[in-house]
């Protein structure tokens, strides 16, 4: 049986970025006091038959989390859940490092570290409202010292990006060497303070030809520095993250804190975003779902896909429970629809080198297949 992953929200931030549409709340004491009580009785809800072998702090900004409350939680989870560890992470932002923070994360028992890198250059930061600390690189250099799993996250297409930018980026990972790097492409459809300034013409985006050549560059830098590309989005030299592997391969997590989503089974739900719904929701002992869906056989096999052909290898149908007759004919679909794109060996799926770097389209093709499947199966 396959192990579960636990994911825990701190939405809390000490400054909102402009770029960010994540579920965040202003730093404020008695908020924290009433969430983090909101959440310890969360915790209690879920009583998985598997063990946990993931745990995953995410936000937000963990980062920010008063410590006692942090091992508070830890000793929350395992004396309520079967906790068998192998990865425990915390996400942190750079101008909260501090050599503290990380001794005492790292005694907390978490053994991976994701830093919210996102640029190396001041000016952009400075748009995004992201302080910008003069010591970064040393900052990082005792991350990278303390912990032996890092991840740095950055972003590609910020206002402001260009060719010095991204080496300097580069240049960062080539010294520090992180186990691991998530390198996004800025995501435009988010209707944040960013995009305002940018539909009101305050702010201008790079050209999207720069951003295209820019991203070729990372792509063969990062193999070049011997990462090995295993999702659309994440590199890593042999520690890829195996909590968001749960995500990719869509197996079981659950989802714990303001607007966390779970899968458990067939059930897929997202917590209500609203922090007096969620606390009242979790202190009358109602977890406090803002949406639940319980997937028909289709719509599995399609979160299935939608998550698992992110990952280089793909995935392989074979063992999984959907009846052969319905995979067959969605695979057909999807081979016929898109032989440029994809690989098949039975039923085992894959996107080749030209599906990836056109996979944006692919997957709008897969959410017009699924329609199609949804609606010749309800007729
Ligand atoms: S620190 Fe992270 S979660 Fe908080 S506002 Fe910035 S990007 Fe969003």
């Amino acid at each position: 049986m396959s192990k579960t992953g636990v994911y825990v929200h701190i939405p809390f931030c000490a400054r909102k970025c402009t770029y960010c549409d994540f579920c965040t709340l202003e730093v404020d004491d008695f908020a924290i006091e009433r969430y983090h009580y909101a959440l310890k009785r969360e915790i209690e809800l879920y009583r998985p038959s598997g063990r946990i072998d993931t745990l995953y702090f995410g936000g937000g900004s963990p980062s920010i989390y008063p410590s006692s409350l942090l091992r508070d939680l830890i000793e929350k989870l395992k004396e309520s859940l079967p906790l068998d560890l192998k990865e425990a992470t915390i996400e942190s932002n750079p101008w909260e490092l501090t050599v503290d923070r990380l001794r005492s994360w790292q005694k907390l028992g978490f053994n991976r570290l994701s830093i919210g890198v996102q640029s190396t250059d001041r000016d952009i930061m400075r748009v995004c409202n992201r302080p910008f600390p003069d010591d970064l690189v040393e900052r990082l250099t005792r991350a990278v010292e303390i912990f032996d799993n890092v991840n740095f996250d950055f972003i590609l297409g910020l206002p402001g990006e260009n060719r010095i930018n991204v080496e300097n980026s580069l240049k960062l990972i080539e010294t520090l060497k992180p186990e691991h790097i998530s390198y996004y492409m800025f995501d435009s459809d988010h209707e944040t303070g960013l995009m305002t300034a940018v539909k009101n013409a305050i702010i201008e985006l790079p050209d999207s030809g720069l951003i295209d050549e820019l991203y070729n560059t990372i792509v063969k830098s990062l193999k070049r520095l011997g990462y090995e590309r295993y999702e659309v989005s994440s590199w890593s030299n042999g520690r890829p993250s195996l909590h968001n592997l749960k995500y990719w391969e869509n197996s079981d997590y659950i989802g714990l804190g303001l607007s966390a989503g779970g899968h458990l089974g067939f059930t897929r739900y997202v917590n209500s975003e609203d922090f007096d719904l969620y606390c009242a929701a979790v202190n009358e002992g109602k977890k406090p779902l803002g949406y639940v869906r319980e997937n028909s056989m289709v719509q599995e096999l399609f979160e299935t896909l939608f998550m698992g052909l992110r990952l280089t290898r793909g995935l392989d149908l074979s063992k999984e429970v959907y009846p052969a007759e319905l995979l067959e004919v969605v695979l057909d679909k999807i081979v016929s629809r898109n032989y440029k794109y994809v690989e098949r060996e039975g039923s085992a799926l894959r996107l080749n080198a030209r599906g990836f770097e056109m996979s944006r389209s692919f997957f709008e093709e897969l959410i017009d297949i699924k329609e199609e499947i949804e609606s010749a199966v309800s007729s």
